[in-house]
C-alpha cells in the first residue's frame, strides 16, 4: 500500500510536468497557426506573398525544434529551458514585427501575451527582467527600421506601446502578489490545524491522521516505529498548588524539553492535557529508552521558578515505551500497549521510563512526591 502510495505521488509529479508541457505546446501552436498568420495576412504594409511563406515556414520549422525541446527536455531541466525559450520568442516576435513594417505593425500584442503567460507561472522578478527585456529589444528594432527618417517618427506611438507592455506585467505581478497572498494563508491554516496552541508541538487530530502512514512507512522501510507516551507526574497537584496559569507554562516547557531531544523526523504530539507521544522511526529499543531517559531527567533537573525565589519546585514524568511491529502488529494496539507501559511506570513508583517487555518485571522505585520539593 506504501508503495501505491509513493508511486501516486511519482505520478501525480508527472501529471502535472506533462500538463504543463501540453499547455505550454498548445500555446506556442495557437500562436503559430492562428495568431501569426493573422497578423501576417492583416498586415497593412505591402510585403510579398513569398516572404509571408517563408516567415511560416521558418517559423514552423524554429517551433518544431521547441517543441522537441519541451518534449524531451529532463524534468529538473524543463522549466530552466522554457525560460530561455520566451526570451528566444520576443527576439524572434521583434524580428517579424521588423519585417511587416516596424511600429505599422500590430503584432508587438503578441508580446503582451508573451510577458503575460511568462509571468504567471513565476515570480515578479521575472517578470520585470522580461519585460525589460521586450522593451528593450521591441524599441531598438522598431528605431531600427525607421533609422532613415527618425525625425519624422512619432515617438509616442512607440512609448504607449512600451507602457501597454509595462501595465500587461504591472497586472500580471497583481495577480501573482494576490495568488501568493491566498497561497501563504492557506498554508498557515493548514499548519496552524495540525498544531497545539500551548505547546507548538502536533495535535491529536494530526497525530490520528498521521499515525497509520507512518505504520505504513515502516513496514515498507522495513524498520520499527516505536512510540513513547509521556505522562507528568503529579500534575493534578500540581495545578491544585500553583494554579492553571503556571499548569500550562509547565506544559509548554516540557513541549520545548520534548523537541530539544529529539530529531526533524520524530513527530512529537500532544497527546491530551498532560500526555505526550512521541513517535520515533528506525532505532531500536534500547536507543529509544535511552532518549525517553533523557527527557525524563531533563525535566527532573529543572528548578521551576513559581512566581516567587522561595517557592522552587521539581516535576518529574513517566514515560512508557511500545514498539511496532515487535510488540504488535496492530499500531492502534501499541499505543495500547505504550499506554500499559506507562500504567506500569505510575504503579512503581513514577519518574521513570518502562518499555512495554519491563512490565511486571521492574521493582517499585521510590515515589517522588512533589510536595517533597516545595520549598526547597
Ligand atoms: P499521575 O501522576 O497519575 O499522572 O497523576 P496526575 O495528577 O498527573 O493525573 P490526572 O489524570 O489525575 O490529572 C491530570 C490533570 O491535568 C487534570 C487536569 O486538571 C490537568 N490538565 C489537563 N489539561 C490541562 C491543561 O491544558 N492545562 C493545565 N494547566 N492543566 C491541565
Ligand atoms: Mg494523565
Ligand atoms: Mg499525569
Amino acid at each position: 500500500m506504501i508503495n501505491d502510495i509513493i508511486s501516486e505521488s511519482i505520478k501525480e509529479k508527472k501529471q502535472k510536468l506533462a500538463k504543463f508541457k501540453r499547455n505550454m505546446l498548445y500555446f506556442r501552436w495557437t500562436l503559430l497557426i492562428f495568431i501569426i498568420p493573422a497578423f501576417l495576412f492583416g498586415s497593412e504594409y505591402v510585403i510579398s506573398k513569398n516572404s509571408v511563406y517563408q516567415i511560416m515556414v521558418l517559423t514552423a520549422i524554429y517551433n518544431t525544434l521547441i517543441t522537441l525541446l519541451i518534449i524531451f527536455s529532463r524534468p529538473e531541466r524543463v522549466k530552466k529551458e522554457v525560460a530561455i525559450v520566451f526570451y528566444v520568442d520576443v527576439v524572434l516576435i521583434c524580428c517579424i514585427s521588423y519585417i511587416l513594417g516596424g511600429i505599422q505593425s500590430d503584432i508587438f500584442i503578441v508580446l503582451l501575451f508573451i510577458i503575460a503567460y511568462y509571468g504567471i507561472s513565476r515570480d515578479i522578478a521575472s517578470i520585470v527582467n522580461i519585460t525589460i527585456f521586450t522593451i528593450t529589444v521591441y524599441s531598438v528594432f522598431t528605431l531600427g527600421f525607421e533609422r532613415n527618417r527618425l525625425n519624422e517618427f512619432n515617438y509616442w506611438r512607440l512609448i504607449t506601446r512600451d507602457l501597454f507592455m509595462l501595465i500587461t506585467a504591472y497586472a500580471v505581478s497583481i495577480v501573482i502578489t494576490e495568488v501568493k497572498k491566498y497561497d501563504e494563508m492557506h498554508k498557515r491554516e493548514f499548519k496552524l490545524a495540525r498544531t497545539d496552541k500551548l505547546t507548538g508541538l502536533a495535535n491529536r487530530h494530526y497525530f490520528d491522521q498521521k499515525l497509520e502512514e507512518e505504520a505504513l512507512y515502516a513496514d515498507y522501510a522495513r524498520q520499527p516505529l516505536n512510540v513513547l507516551m509521556f505522562d507528568i507526574d503529579n500534575f493534578k497537584k500540581f495545578n491544585d498548588t500553583y494554579g492553571h496559569i503556571w499548569g500550562d507554562k509547565l506544559l509548554s516547557m516540557f513541549g520545548d524539553i520534548v523537541m530539544q531531544n529529539i530529531r526533524k523526523t520524530d513527530i512529537p504530539v500532544r497527546y491530551g492535557g498532560e500526555e505526550f507521544i512521541v513517535l520515533i522511526g528506525d532505532l531500536d529499543l534500547e536507543m529509544v529508552k535511552s532518549i525517553g531517559d533523557r527527557i525524563r531527567g531533563q525535566l527532573e533537573k529543572q528548578n521551576l521558578n513559581m512566581g516567587s525565589e522561595h517557592t522552587k519546585c521539581k516535576v518529574t514524568v513517566s514515560c512508557g515505551i511500545a514498539q511496532y511491529p515487535t510488540h504488535s502488529k496492530d499500531i492502534k494496539e501499541v499505543i495500547d500497549f505504550a499506554d500499559k507501559a506507562l500504567y506500569y511506570a505510575k504503579e512503581i513508583g513514577k519518574n521513570i521510563v518502562v518499555s512495554y517487555d519491563e512490565i511486571g518485571k521492574l521493582r517499585e522505585t521510590v515515589q517522588i512526591d512533589i510536595e517533597t520539593y516545595l520549598n526547597n
